[in-house]
């Protein structure tokens, strides 16, 4: 057979523990024989990042700038614990945070659904994909706690001249106090990834804060959407026949939970923080989740949602069969496969990645599946495999749709 060939080049960051097990396993069952495989390759393993003083992470979010599609192995964040463990030189920040701030994206976290994994929610369909904002607000604000009776002030000095000052409230008692700040510019590439990736994926787009009640601060993230949705999507969506439906938060969650699902519902940071992970388990699992980081250029970072799988890792480590869910990795190449395929034109590639993923789906509707699904599976008598057995299994059935 021969090799589908690829044009350009996908940036390939290498990560951590069990998932750079399934990484290579991946790569030599499921991509390496079917494809030409062109990437351009950054180890993010914890050990060269030490040995780079994490340079190779600013390598690898610049590269994906010039490259414009990335897939990227899960990673370990490092604490004291992973400081001692790895003999590090410092506590390097987390890789994500470091990428996310070169290519200033938002976060899209969507379900890969089966039909035997219900929904918790009985009416949910299709996926629901959650947009977070990821800066800002209540993970950069400055905190106080009120130790005794006093007057708390809200101050902002202006570079030329303007100038605010108003009591927030005059304590009798001791209490609490929070400042929190978003910038228009954040807030404007926040609401154009939101935008193009609605059209990218023909989806509606919602978005919800609570401007009735925070008449400045949420305000301006409904009016900076709406102008930009007004000025530069609106023709766009028009064409698709897909709508930026914009309402409360708490009217969101109301129609959410009575939705049936398949559009994409843009989240303030912390929102998106704490709606990510309810919608996720109720959908069923981590392990099948989605995500890619969308730069407002049009970058693409592919990734799982999940971590490293430590425990798995030392399982593994002592000789033991671990059954570890691949999915969520097999999808972040599938995605970055599809979306260089489409920004080269190549239909071959895009259709290989959507083959890939249809195995992937038919082998799990057959009932083979790793430990966690077994659980949760419904109508077909799960077969719990290890995790290369799951792997090969998957092939086999890629072999068939590849003829
Ligand atoms: P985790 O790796 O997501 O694993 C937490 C637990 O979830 C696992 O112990 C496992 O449960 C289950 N799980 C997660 N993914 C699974 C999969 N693919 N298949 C089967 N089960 C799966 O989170 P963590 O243990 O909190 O973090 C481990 C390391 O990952 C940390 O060093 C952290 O810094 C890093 N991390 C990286 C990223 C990233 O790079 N995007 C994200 C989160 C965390 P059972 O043990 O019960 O089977
Ligand atoms: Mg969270």
């Amino acid at each position: 057979m021969n090799k589908i060939p690829m044009k350009n080049k996908i940036v390939e960051m290498d990560g951590d523990e069990m998932t750079r097990i399934l990484w290579k396993m991946i790569k030599d069952e499921l991509l390496l024989p079917f494809v030409e495989l062109n990437t351009e390759y950054y180890d993010l393993g914890l050990p060269h990042r030490d040995e780079t003083d994490d340079r190779v992470t600013y390598e690898a979010g610049e590269a994906i700038k010039k490259w414009r599609v990335g897939v990227k192995c899960a990673t370990i964040t490092p604490n004291a614990q992973r400081v001692e463990e790895y003999k590090l030189k410092e506590m390097w920040k987390s890789p994500n945070g470091t990428i996310r701030a070169i290519l200033d994206g938002t976060v899209f976290r969507a379900p890969i659904l089966l039909s035997c994994v219900k929904p918790a929610v009985r009416n949910w369909k299709k996926p629901i994909t959650i947009a977070r904002h990821a800066y800002g607000d209540v993970y950069k604000g400055t905190e106080y706690r009120v130790p005794e009776k006093g007057k708390a002030e809200l101050v902002f000095t202006g570079e030329n001249g303007a100038s605010f000052r108003e009591t927030v409230y005059e304590f009798e008692c001791p209490g609490v106090l929070q400042g929190l700040y978003n910038k228009d510019s954040s807030i404007k590439s926040f609401a154009r990834s939101c935008f193009q990736y609605a059209i990218d994926t023909k989806q509606d787009l919602w978005f919800a804060t609570k401007d009735t009640i925070s008449k400045q601060y949420d305000q301006t993230f409904k009016l900076i959407f709406q102008d930009i949705f007004d000025s530069e999507y609106k023709a766009k969506f028009d064409e698709l026949g897909i709508e930026y439906f914009y309402t409360l938060i708490d009217d969101a969650v109301a129609r959410v939970i009575r939705s049936e699902g398949g559009y994409i519902w843009a989240c303030k940071n912390y929102d998106g923080d704490v709606m990510s992970d309810m919608v996720s388990t109720a959908f069923g699992s981590l392990a099948m989740m989605t995500s890619v980081l969308v730069s407002p250029e049009g970058c693409y970072e592919y990734e799982a949602a999940h971590g490293t799988v430590t425990r798995h890792y030392y399982r593994y480590l002592k000789g033991e069969e671990t059954s570890t869910n691949p999915i969520a990795t097999i999808f972040a190449w599938s995605g970055a496969i599809k979306k260089r395929g489409e920004l080269d034109a190549s239909p071959e590639l895009t259709d290989f990645a959507d083959k890939l993923e249809s195995a992937c789906l038919d082998t799990l509707e057959s009932g083979v599946m790793t430990k966690d699904l077994a659980g949760l599976a419904e109508g077909v008598t799960p077969t719990v495999v290890n995790s290369l057995d799951f792997i090969k299994a998957i092939r086999a059935e890629l072999e068939k749709k590849l003829g």
